[in-house]
């Protein structure tokens, strides 16, 4: 764990296991009480300086950024340890965490001029909160760091972060690349399982939260954070639908969908999850998916065909055992994979299921691994009307020839971010979010920074100083 710029020495320890083997690899630091409380003393204080210099803090993270870059191997490896990335995936983080760093390194907070005549100048600024508290999931370990941390920096913030108790090697060795870089105090980083991320929330240092993972600690979170009302950001679970209109090409779209669908081996937010294809080519478009599912190699994550790694956890890959044969028992279809793979490690096949019915688990939750149901309907609204009856409203995506049909269609799915022949394109410019369960507020882009801030309106009178002071 990095505190207040410094390596600290574990008292205790936790197993870290490597889903491709099944085995222990590792053991990462648990941390006690007193390390938590050093860790948010080192963000308060910090955070009175580091607030102060704009251009000391873009220089920072411009650094910061490079020296990820420099670091990006020995990341990328313990990413891959940890989660069972292929190597792409894995590969990809690192450079993500530079362009989010970078990107908010450019960015101006907004000052907005409300008022300017002969009363008053009145301006609506954007003040830091102090110190965030910042919680990840497994997935995406150090890209959803940065998500937060790159923001809430720019902003003037300091931060405690705490990764998964599934994937925390890869963000500790950001946290000392990240403790050698910025000044001591500035980011913080310890790790253990959810009863420090609870002891997180609760603390009363931090005035913000931001966290990503499931709904239902998401809960726990937000009612927590409201008993002394420190901001909050909650990024949650997915449930998202793919419409696939009467004139899309079959192969084509299955190719596209399953891309997404199976990328990080299924184990996104923002992936299709439910798959709702026209009726009258119900057939056509479950032999497409099962083609293209059954050509998707899965193995080694080292090795340079595999395109799906293992479940990144245990609990997962029961789960995903769990929702299949519950699904097959209920009358559904395997129209690819179906199983487990034999051996060690967490490896499931690539599956297809057709004739789920809703009400089923595994179209009704979020599967969060490389199983997809197929459904049939016959009319439009009705499509429409089954994808939107779901507590989840992450994303959503409309696939057709006609873009401009599928836009209208796209339109009326009650999610954050609507796709045209499309899914799960995340940039750092476009702000992002769920609806419903899947979130309170944004990240990224504009209203990500924002989201790190509390608005301060400064108004600066005109009137005589004399007349003020009844003189
Ligand atoms: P999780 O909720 O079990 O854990 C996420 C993090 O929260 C971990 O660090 C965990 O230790 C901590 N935690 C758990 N309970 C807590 C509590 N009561 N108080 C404070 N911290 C607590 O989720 P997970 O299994 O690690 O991740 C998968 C979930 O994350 C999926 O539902 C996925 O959709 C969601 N997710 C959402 C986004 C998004 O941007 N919307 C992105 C990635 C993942």
């Amino acid at each position: 764990m990095t505190v207040n710029g410094r390596a600290i020495a574990p008292s205790a320890t936790f197993d870290v296991v490597n889903p491709a083997t099944g085995c222990v690899e590792a053991h990462a630091p648990e941390c006690t009480a007193e390390v938590l409380d050093a860790a948010m003393e080192a963000a308060a204080a910090a955070q009175r300086h580091w607030r102060l210099d704009e251009s000391a803090r873009r220089a920072a993270m411009r650094q910061l950024a490079d020296s990820v870059m420099q670091n990006a191997d020995e990341l990328s490896s313990l990413l891959q340890l940890e989660t069972g990335k292929p190597t792409a995936v894995a590969a990809a983080e690192p450079p993500l965490c530079a362009t989010w760093l970078e990107y908010y390194a450019a960015m101006d907070l907004p000052r907005e001029t409300l008022q300017d005549n002969e009363t008053a100048l009145i301006e609506l600024v954007h003040r830091p909160l102090g110190v965030v508290t910042a919680i990840t999931p497994w997935n995406f370990p150090l890209a959803l760091a940065m998500w937060k941390i790159a923001p809430a920096l720019r902003a003037g913030n300091t931060v405690v972060l705490k990764p998964s108790p599934f994937a925390p090697l890869a963000t500790l060795a950001l946290g000392r690349i990240m403790g050698d870089v910025l000044p001591a105090g500035v980011v913080n980083t310890v790790s253990g399982g959810d009863d420090l991320g609870e002891r997180m929330v609760a603390h009363r240092v931090p005035r913000m939260v931001s966290f990503t993972g499931s709904v239902a600690a998401g809960r726990n979170v937000a009612v927590s954070a409201m008993a002394d009302l420190k901001r909050l950001t909650l990024e949650l679970g997915g449930n998202d639908a793919a419409i696939v209109l009467d004139d899309a090409d079959a192969e084509g779209v299955a190719a596209s969908i399953l891309e997404m669908a199976f990328f990080n081996t299924g184990q996104a937010c923002v992936l299709p999850k439910r798959i709702f294809v026209p009726s009258g080519r119900y057939s056509e478009f479950v032999e497409a998916f099962a083609a293209v599912s059954a050509k998707m190699t899965t193995g080694d994550p080292k090795a340079s065909s595999t395109v799906l790694g293992p479940l990144s956890t245990r609990p997962q890959y029961e789960r995903v055992i769990d929702l299949v044969a519950d699904a097959i028992t209920g009358g559904a279809q395997v129209a690819a994979g179906g199983a487990a793979i034999e051996g060690p490690g967490f490896f499931f096949q690539p599956t297809i299921l057709a004739k789920v019915a809703e009400g089923t688990r595994i179209v009704d939750e979020e599967q969060f691994g490389p199983a997809l149901p197929i459904m049939a309907y016959t009319t439009v609204a009705e499509a429409i009307d089954r994808a939107n009856r779901s507590e989840y409203g992450l994303c959503g995506s409309v696939w057709s020839a006609d873009r401009e049909r599928a836009s209208t269609v796209a339109e009326q799915l009650e999610v954050g971010t609507t796709y045209v022949n499309a899914h799960g394109t995340l940039l750092p410019t476009i702000p992002f979010g769920g609806v419903k369960s899947s979130g309170i507020g944004l990240e990224n882009g504009w209203a990500g920074l924002v989201s790190f801030t509390e608005p301060q309106v400064v108004h600066s009178s005109h009137a005589d100083v004399a007349a003020v002071m009844g003189a």
